[in-house]
């Protein structure tokens, strides 16, 4: 049976923060799921390509609460559960934002199924960017993991 992958994209597009400096080439600023959302629709069509099924946890443009994200992926039963954020820190494009790639894993769990799925991750992401890549990290709270 294909394992079920939960694809989130994070946040709602007027999510208050969540967005990139005033960019005046455009005229606006970029709401943060604009990103997440075309990562989540990529990584639907390639994961569905390769023989997984999706769940899509957050599919509309509103703002949905941690807590439905994941009791719809826990009643699902689904097997992975993958949040994209594009994060920033000071909300500058010249200030101390962070760079780069980082993974999330559930503080205790690197070393079991979600740990191992995330080094995998981060070994193709390596491959396919110059993006610095961030060590694996734990992730003290709020992360799913598969009810039993
Ligand atoms: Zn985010």
């Amino acid at each position: 049976m294909p394992k079920l992958i939960a694809l989130d994209d994070g946040h709602g597009m007027n999510t208050a923060g969540k967005r990139t400096p005033y960019i005046p080439e455009i005229g606006r600023s970029i709401q943060e799921n604009e990103f997440n959302r075309e990562v989540v629709k990529y990584l639907k069509v390639e994961l569905e390509r390769c023989g997984f099924q999706t769940l899509l946890v957050a599919p509309t443009n509103t703002d949905t609460p941690l807590k439905t994200r994941t009791d719809l992926a826990n009643s699902k039963k689904a097997d992975a559960y993958v949040s994209i954020h594009y994060n920033a820190f000071d909300g500058s494009f010249g200030g101390a934002n962070p760079s780069g790639i980082e993974l999330y894993v559930y503080l205790g769990h690197t070393n079991k199924e979600a740990g191992k799925l995330a080094s995998s991750i981060a070994k193709y992401l390596r491959q396919g960017t110059p993006q610095i890549t961030e060590g694996l990290k734990k992730q003290i709270s709020m992360f799913y993991e598969r009810q039993r």
